[in-house]
């Protein structure tokens, strides 16, 4: 398809937004593409929570599908110095720069008390699990879920008329973190829906990542406790949704929105124990579905039979590791039983594909660790039949907040050496589909993730990337 021009993207969507209808505006900014944004169900949540809530309206902003000048936002075209708030909302701190190169051309990029026009707010998984690099540009930086708290605050922001140093007070009273505080002394928000519902795409478009998809989220958090993975330390532990409450909300919507196509979206989707009777409920009403990564101890034959009638064509598993003994020390309690099972489900079922995902670059991982990654992959690919088998595999980001935080990062020449060993490997057991992060991608993520606002200064100051990835990564 065309990619479109700015200006095209929000006549293309469905369930848009009528445009300020209160006295009080917000502007939800994505540091990245259109495409990319409307694909997460974070950052649609977002704006929804906040348009039309109270005095409140809001628009969007995709800093990389914006009309080239001043920035505007996405639907109103209004410069963002006109807005009351800007909420960054950030998945990924890749994102980082993007979103102070915005503020900046906006004129809005100030450092410390002197700080004028609209307040900022940073949220987002990425700020969640470390608020430190973001907050010497912000106002305050939100950690968590934002329905536990996001509608309070819109509510006593409008009461102080946005007073900044009155919503300094607020900010720190609900427990976002302030710049120079400890982050342990703010509070990371976790919300369980009351009546079993979480987040489900208020608008799509044709020019999302995953098209006209109505995305909804199956639950929050994780019951398991795999040691590398941010999206379980940072949301918390497993909050279920309701399937009945979900079939309506997905019946409702869809109707809304006049869509067939679903995305089941979740760190956990099949752990109900319900999944299964979900699945069935949405073939007998007619929709087609994809979910999100299973557990292999979780793709039965029957669930991936259910997935490959409902339309989906690529299975994805998680193996992280190739040997038994890196996956218990990422306590990731799968045995090679489990993806070979899995994958003969997934066989069994006729999927197109299956894709595995794997992690090198581990604490104390050899050579030898690498070769059980291949040997994994040639087992499973054995079982597959006619169905193609993908590996992704990426280096370890150890982020903070996860028990592995404090791993060490290795350099990146030692995280290419191991790179290539493993793509010489699989082409050796014919398998060539690889992907996954590049070490250069996945060090520059973790120097951000890690760091405070001092990496992100320097490179506004123009530091090469390479210079401060060799620095702060050591
Ligand atoms: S890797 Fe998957 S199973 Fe493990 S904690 Fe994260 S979301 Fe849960």
């Amino acid at each position: 398809m065309r990619k479109p021009a700015p200006s095209e993207l929000p006549a293309a969507e469905s369930g848009r937004s009528p445009g300020p209808t209160g006295p009080l505006t917000a502007c939800v900014i994505w540091a990245n593409d259109y495409a990319t944004g409307m694909a997460n169900l974070g950052h649609q949540r977002v704006w929804e929570l906040v348009d039309g809530y109270g005095p409140w309206s809001a628009d969007r902003l995709y800093t990389a599908d914006r009309p080239a000048g001043t920035p505007v936002s996405f639907a109103w075209s209004r410069p963002l110095g006109a807005f009351d708030l800007l909420i960054l909302s950030l998945s990924f701190e890749a994102d980082y720069p993007a979103a102070l190169e915005l503020l900046d051309a906006a004129g809005l990029l100030h450092y410390g008390p002197g700080r004028r026009g609209p307040l900022v707010i940073a949220g987002g998984i990425a700020p969640t699990l470390n608020p430190r690099p973001l907050s010497p540009f912000v106002d305050a930086v939100y950690r968590g879920d934002a329905e536990a708290a996001l509608p309070g605050l819109l509510t006593e922001l409008a009461e102080t008329q946005l007073e900044r140093a009155v919503a300094r007070s607020i900010f720190s009273a609900t427990g976002l973190h302030l710049e120079g505080e400890d982050p342990a002394a703010s509070t990371i928000q976790r919300w369980r829906s009351p009546d079993g519902i979480y987040a489900a795409s208020r608008t799509i478009s044709p020019h999302s990542h995953f098209g006209r998809t109505l995305l909804v989220e199956l639950g929050r958090g994780c019951p398991r406790r795999c040691r590398f993975c941010a999206a379980r330390w940072a949301a918390g532990g497993w909050r279920p949704a309701d399937p009945a409450a979900l079939l309506g909300l997905i019946d409702e919507r869809t109707a809304e929105l006049d869509v067939r196509e679903l995305g089941l979206v979740g760190t956990a989707v099949a752990e109900s124990g319900r999944f299964l009777e979900l699945l069935a409920k949405l073939e007998q009403r007619g929709y087609k579905a994809s979910s999100s990564s299973l557990r292999a101890d979780l793709l039965t034959p029957e669930i991936a039979a259910a997935l490959v009638r409902l339309g989906q064509r690529t299975l994805t598993l998680s193996a992280e590791a190739g040997s038994r003994r890196l996956r218990e020390l990422l306590d990731k309690d799968l045995d090679e039983g489990d993806l070979l099972r899995a994958a003969g489900a997934a066989a069994g079922a006729g999927a197109a594909r299956l894709k595995l995902y794997f992690i090198y670059g581990l604490p104390g991982e050899d050579d030898d660790d690498l070769a059980a990654i291949v040997e994994l992959a040639a087992a499973v690919k054995k079982r597959l039949g006619r169905t193609r088998l993908d590996i992704s595999a990426s280096p370890l980001v150890p982020k903070p907040l996860t028990p592995l935080a404090e791993a060490p990062l290795l350099p990146e020449s030692e995280l290419r050496r191991r790179r290539k060993l493993l793509v010489g490997g699989l082409a050796r057991v014919g398998l060539t589909a690889f992907t996954g992060e590049s070490p250069r991608q996945a060090l520059w993520q973790a120097v951000l993730a890690r760091g405070d606002g001092d990496v992100l200064r320097r490179l506004r100051a123009g530091e090469p990337k390479g210079a401060l990835i060799r620095e702060f990564a050591g």
